[in-house]
């Protein structure tokens, strides 16, 4: 008889039941597996959350996990039973041009790949390869270090924005991504201007180190933006909002950064064809740099995790301070509900605690 594992399954509705599934075991000697201690929810999952997306049924997902290594290959050698660690859900087909030089965020299949190994992470365990694996200090909790692919998200961005000393930086929202924006830009030495419409996300954004944070329901942002950048905007502004509203976000991103600055597009984008009403001319006219940035992979030769992890380890980072709720994952559903009712529950980011 097969061994089985406890998972949640995302159900024709977009919500998710927990079932008994296959056990995953290990494919290839330099692979591993660990049982997941945390996951987290992160934006890109609320953007499937209820909906009815029949490609995804009956799928495990979740990207954000730590756990203990409980299994591995006989040609592993950096991880062993037993090791606490934070698992990277980058895989891609390690066959493509992009994967041969470890840009594997590019790599076109991807997705695909990720979605049947190691990004599945609201399951009692997980399989991947072994450089996906990196041990954590005794002093990283499980609940933090699930926090590590988010901010890898904003390094990898970090690193396409060319960010340097004293830049004025905007970040457009103040989720999970935009504060880690928020202290990634801190960390390389940048002053940072907030901009959300939720008042409990500003008040953690200016708590990590906002040196101005801007509601943009009740202020006017363009105008208090130029009011704190010498009427000149921001040189680099970080679009993390993403979702239904990008063509706001991304129009107020573009409308209050400088001319000649950057705009980084790191919030995800609704699937398929979307309109987008920007000012397109003046945005030639201010030779403005539009930049997407996608996931994370390397930066020069170390893994964007591992310097993530080394920043949380020497307290650079704090992971600890945005973590507002936990759930067991028993109760993904309410831990979601909770995750995308932000205004009314003041969550910014939601962790489930796996059993085990
Ligand atoms: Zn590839």
């Amino acid at each position: 008889m097969k061994e089985l594992m406890t998972a949640a399954l995302k159900t024709a509705e977009g919500t998710f039941d927990i079932q008994q599934v296959e056990r995953v075991t290990i494919p290839a000697e330099d692979w591993v597996v660990a049982r997941i201690k945390v996951s987290g929810i992160c934006g890109t999952d609320l953007r499937h959350w209820k909906k009815h997306e029949p490609d995804l049924e009956c799928k495990i997902m979740g990207h954000e996990m730590a756990g203990e290594v409980v299994e591995v290959g006989n040609a592993v050698k950096n991880v062993k039973p037993g090791d606490r660690v934070v698992i990277e859900t980058l895989l891609g087909d390690g066959t493509c041009d992009w994967c041969r030089v470890q840009q594997y965020n590019l790599c076109p299949n991807l997705y695909k790949v990720r979605m049947e190994t190691v990004s599945r992470a609201f399951a009692e365990y997980v399989a991947g390869p072994s450089t996906k694996f990196h041990i954590l200090p005794d002093h990283v909790s499980f609940e933090e270090a699930t926090l590590l692919d988010t901010f890898s998200v904003c390094l990898h961005a970090q690193q396409q924005s060319g960010l340097k000393v004293n830049d004025q930086v905007v970040v457009v929202g103040a989720g999970p991504i935009g504060i880690g924006q928020l202290q990634l830009a801190k960390i390389a030495g940048a002053d940072v201007i907030a901009v959300d419409i939720v008042d409990s996300a500003l008040e953690m954004a200016r708590q990590l180190g906002a040196t101005n944070v801007i509601n943009s329901k009740t202020e006017d942002v363009k105008a208090r933006i130029m009011e704190l950048t010498n009427g000149r905007g921001a040189d680099i502004t970080f679009e993390c909002a993403g979702g239904e509203k990008m063509n706001e976000t991304l129009e107020l991103a573009t409308s209050v950064t400088r001319i000649g600055g950057k705009v980084i597009i790191v919030g995800g984008f609704e699937k398929g064809t979307i309109p987008m009403s920007l000012n397109w001319q003046q945005l030639q006219m201010s030779q403005i740099h539009l930049i997407f940035s996608a996931s994370y992979a390397f930066w020069d030769i170390y893994p964007e995790m591992k310097i993530c992890l080394d920043l949380l380890a020497n307290g650079k980072l704090n992971a600890k301070q945005m973590i507002t709720h936990r759930f067991p994952l028993e109760e993904i559903n309410q831990a979601f509900e909770t995750a995308q009712n932000k205004e009314e529950t003041g969550a910014l980011f939601v962790a489930l605690q796996h059993p085990g």
